[in-house]
């Protein structure tokens, strides 16, 4: 890609940051270092989905990764649909991952098994070390693998809300229960149950839950205590009671114990369950609580930001949106300068699991859409260089820094 002048200087003063990564799914580093991996690797996670709808077979994607089907077997598979995904956002991060790490300048019939070979050499101890800190310049990401057994020199947890803030079943309490040696025969010890559950999270690193977006109602203790008793004699009971007003008392644990609460909002599937809309009627009733909203709720990146604008316990993270649609996120990163606090945005998550290397290239198109945006205010008198390089600090390193209480 090619830049203006401002731009290009705007990245070169980025590219000097040690930045906080806001959010990732990256296990620790050898669950990577133990899997096998080639040039089909740089095209799993997101980039299922435009596979998908450019019509390969979910079955075809799996055998993509089956690693004990010839390498040149799965290219077959998956090399008619590259023509048709690769201009798009959730492919260039794979293709910057083939040139600046693997050392070719595209993906084809020619390079593939090159790549591959290269790919598996460089997948040893140490890979998180040269794509996170000396390729990107992260000095740590906030990640989210469902644990807590983490090098936390580069890796630092959030843990599902749901875990404590969501029952299914009097099985499953017991469960949950017997997990801390506990014993709940009311709704009191439950909630005693998930206040332990988060301090020993807490106490394991973690920094925050995630949960998502959802419809909720008031919480109503009297009504969940009904409902729960009911549940755990093995009555039919009515779990929306229960589960809204569980969820209620997590973002009040998160308060409680200072941890911030993630929220993933947009995007995924039936994307219209997951409105950002519905944090409307939550946030008011937890002003102690620190809501991280995730992904700008793309597509709908104002509401999401005049969100951001009208509550001051929430923060917006563009983790996920720079691949998602680089268009819509400079279109609504330049919006937020106009509408919120520049204290309130964290400008980069590169939202990756397996695909480590997929960071960097995540990072590059972060890089150019916050110097498109603030470049594009410098040659208008809006701002000078100076101050749109203190405002990148503040998106890139010190917001996510302070809002989760970092140590870093
Ligand atoms: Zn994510």
């Amino acid at each position: 890609m090619n830049y203006t002048p401002t731009e290009e200087h705007l990245i070169e003063a980025m590219e000097r940051m040690e930045i906080v990564d806001a959010h990732e799914h990256l296990p620790p580093e050898s669950s990577r270092t133990n899997a096998e991996v080639d040039v089909l690797t740089l095209f799993s996670h997101y980039t299922r989905t435009d596979l998908i709808t450019a019509g390969m077979k979910p079955e075809e994607y799996d055998r993509m990764f089956d690693q004990s089907i010839a390498l040149s077997e799965r290219w077959k598979l998956f090399r008619p649909h590259l023509e048709n995904i690769r201009y798009g956002s959730y492919a260039r991060p794979a293709f910057i991952a083939a040139k600046e790490f693997y050392g070719y300048d595209d993906i084809n019939d020619d390079t593939y098994e090159a790549i591959s070979g290269r790919m598996a050499a460089a997948n040893t101890p140490g890979i998180y070390d040269r794509v996170i800190r000396e390729k990107c310049n992260i000095k740590v990401c906030l990640t989210q693998a469902g644990r807590t057994d983490f090098d936390r020199n580069y890796l630092i947890p959030l843990m599902p809300l749901d875990i404590y803030g969501s029952v299914s079943s009097a099985e499953e309490v017991t469960k949950k229960a017997d997990d801390l040696q506990m014993q709940v025969s009311h709704l009191d010890d439950y909630l005693e149950l998930a206040n332990r559950g988060v301090n020993k999270w807490k106490s394991e690193g973690a920094v925050g839950l995630k949960m998502s977006t959802r419809p909720s109602t008031s919480p109503d203790q009297k009504a969940a205590e009904e409902q729960f008793s009911k549940l755990l004699s093995g009555e039919k009971a009515d779990m929306r009671t229960i589960n809204n007003f569980l969820m209620h008392k997590m973002l009040d644990i998160a308060a409680e114990l200072d941890m911030v609460v993630a929220v993933h909002t947009g995007m995924w599937g039936d994307f219209r369950t997951l409105d950002p809309k519905f944090m409307i009627s939550i946030v008011p009733q937890h002003p102690e609580t620190r809501f991280d909203i995730y992904h700008l709720g793309m597509p709908w990146v104002r509401e999401t930001a005049v969100i951001g604008k009208n509550f001051p316990n929430v923060w917006l993270n563009f983790c996920w949106c720079h691949i998602i649609s680089p268009k819509m996120t400079c279109s609504v990163l330049d919006e937020v300068i106009d509408l919120v606090p520049m204290n309130k945005i964290l400008g980069f998550g590169g939202d990756y699991s397996k695909p480590v290397e997929k960071i960097y290239g995540h990072l590059v198109m972060a890089r150019e859409d916050i110097a498109t945006v603030l470049g594009g205010r410098i040659d208008r008198g809006l701002m000078n260089m100076d101050e749109a390089v203190c405002i990148a600090q503040k998106w890139l390193v010190d917001n996510p820094r302070e809002l989760y209480k970092l140590d870093m």
